[in-house]
């Protein structure tokens, strides 16, 4: 096999090993992300205590509520039992009666929305808690087969790695050298086919005394166009 076909198999390797590189990088993320269960457990908890704090909110209110009726009924009873005698005594009390209903009152409408909201707090934390269990469950089936398809892509990209290794040995250190910065300035592909006179990296027609040293060096070959290495047809 000439240098150029040797190249040209260690290039299909080392793509092959990119393509199982990048899928087990993309199957660890995965993993690591937990199919984005810390960020709803987050927003789980978020809501509960959302709910709890609604919940508080309307219980004081309530209890507010109820400290004004009280007050209410003790200030009917001195207005009603006509155990007052004094005029301005009884303006006073009729004053405090009735800002004590206005307040009773505002409370009586304010409970509505904190109850509302109580509610609606307490149907989101319903929900998120519902939705958490049903991705935990689909999670725990995901989970398994990330593992074992990144054990696999592990175990494969050793396999690749160990025959690259074999491959490169068989290629002199320049040329490997020369080989590698090619890949990495020509994003993955160094070597390539010519194909009826024409480089089949960048499509330039090559002229014929380039065609003609191809076949008969015994060294590498590049595109005058795109700088790769040609193998001759
Ligand atoms: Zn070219």
């Amino acid at each position: 096999m000439s240098l150029a076909a040797l190249l040209l198999s260690l290039q299909s390797t080392d793509q092959a090993y990119a393509v199982r590189r990048r899928e087990f990088r993309d199957t660890s993320e995965k993993l690591e992300a937990r199919g984005g269960l810390p960020e709803l457990k987050e927003k789980a908890e978020k809501s509960r205590v959302r709910e709890l704090e609604a919940r508080v909110e309307h219980a004081k209110m309530e209890q507010e509520l109820a400290q004004v009726k009280d007050r209410l009924s003790q200030l009917e009873e001195r207005l009603y039992s006509g155990a007052i005698t004094n005029v301005r005594e009884l303006q006073a009390v009729e004053t405090e009666h009735a800002a004590a209903r206005r307040q009773y009152a505002t409370l009586e409408q304010g409970l509505g929305p904190t109850l509302a909201s109580a509610e609606e707090a307490r149907r989101r934390h319903d929900d998120l808690g519902k939705q958490l269990a049903d991705q935990e469950d689909a999670w725990k089936i995901t989970e398994q087969q990330l593992s074992s398809d990144k054990n696999r892509l592990s175990k494969e990209c050793d396999g690749i790695s160990k025959k690259r290794s074999k491959e490169a040995s068989g290629i002199p250190e320049d040329d490997l050298k020369f080989y590698e910065s090619l890949m990495r300035r020509k994003s993955g592909m160094a070597v390539v086919k010519v194909e009826r006179g024409v480089c089949q990296g960048c499509r330039v027609r090559l002229p014929l005394r380039e065609v003609s040293k191809m076949r008969v060096s015994d060294g590498l070959i590049s595109c005058s166009s795109c700088g790769r290495i040609l193998l001759a047809e």
